[in-house]
């Protein structure tokens, strides 16, 4: 799901890398700079990167009820799901990288043998008691969808790479077939973030920030691509420019892939900042924003409903 079609490559390469060139970032909005307004945090708290990125709840009223009434709920069945469906793609990648360094290039054919073989699922049974046995099932052949789907994209790839480089060695094939880090893992306390951040993955090939999504777009969802992107140039001083959310949905049993891709630009960076100071000044100052524009599987609706 993290690999670019043809057009989606070609728009990149067109498109948006040259525009992500030439635009310019306001200096104090870059990364590197986050020891200095407006990028320090105004208060000593730590946010994990959702809570500032998340917006399903307008007035962020969760995240007061989460912080200071400290009230836990259970998850729901789009986070099962969301959860799920991350977790697929983390092991189905990790797992084709490991194929290859273990059974080596002149073990392609067993490589690709292997890819073949469904993915073991189960890691699922822990969410059977939280789900009803129809929602399990649904939830257990979707996710079988989505391993499926991106172990025959890993396996393309991998044949596409060998019949154009005869003298490709393990490491090169891994980082070619497959070039994304999943889950990595940032250190987002310069901004007041927490010191265990996740990045869902981050491609290399091009500087760029992926994040996934299951369920309808939203305008603040390219708030987690951009808030990852300034903890990156944060660590690692060089610039980030793009973003990406891909946006999986099921059709039925077909499942739909779309991306945005997006530059990160100073809109989005001072949006990011202003929602981390607005949130940390709700928690900090102990004010309860009210109620929001409530939707129906919001975790907590008896607390603010009834
Ligand atoms: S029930 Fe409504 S106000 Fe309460 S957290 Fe959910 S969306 Fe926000």
């Amino acid at each position: 799901m993290y690999f670019l079609t043809e057009e989606e490559r070609k728009q990149l390469n067109k498109g948006y890398l040259p525009r992500s060139r030439q635009m310019e970032i306001a200096e104090e909005l870059r990364g590197w700079n986050w020891h200095q307004p407006p990028l320090a945090p105004v208060y000593d708290l730590k946010l994990a990167l959702y809570e500032v990125a998340n917006s399903y709840c307008t007035s962020n009223r969760d995240l007061y009820l989460k912080r200071i009434d400290r009230i836990k709920t259970k998850p729901n069945l789009a986070m099962i799901r969301g959860k799920v469906f991350h977790e697929i793609l983390v092991r189905v990648l990790v797992r084709a990288k490991r194929l290859i360094y273990e059974k080596g290039v002149d073990h392609f054919q067993e490589i690709l043998r292997k890819l073949s073989t469904p993915l073991d699922l189960n890691f699922l049974t822990v969410y059977r008691s939280q789900l009803t046995e129809e929602e399990f099932s649904e939830l257990q052949k979707r996710a079988s969808i989505i391993a499926n789907f991106e172990n025959a994209r890993v396996a393309a790839r991998i044949q596409e790479i060998l019949v154009k480089q005869p003298h490709i060695q393990e490491d090169s094939l891994a980082t070619l077939a497959i070039p994304v880090v999943v889950e990595q893992k940032l250190d987002g306390t310069f901004f007041g973030l927490s010191a265990s951040l996740s990045a869902d993955a981050f491609t290399f090939s091009e500087p760029m920030v992926l994040d996934l999504k299951f369920g309808e777009p939203k305008k603040f969802h390219r708030l987690s691509t951009t808030g990852y992107a300034l903890v990156m140039e944060a660590i690692h001083e060089y610039p980030i420019n793009l973003g990406c959310i891909v946006y999986a949905e099921f059709k039925g049993d077909r499942l739909i892939v779309k991306k945005d891709i997006h530059i990160i630009d100073d809109e989005l960076r001072q949006w990011f900042i202003e929602e981390r100071d607005q949130k940390m000044r709700m928690i900090y100052e102990e004010i309860d924003p009210g109620l929001g524009n409530c939707y129906d599987s919001c975790p907590y609706i008896l607390q603010c409903r009834g």
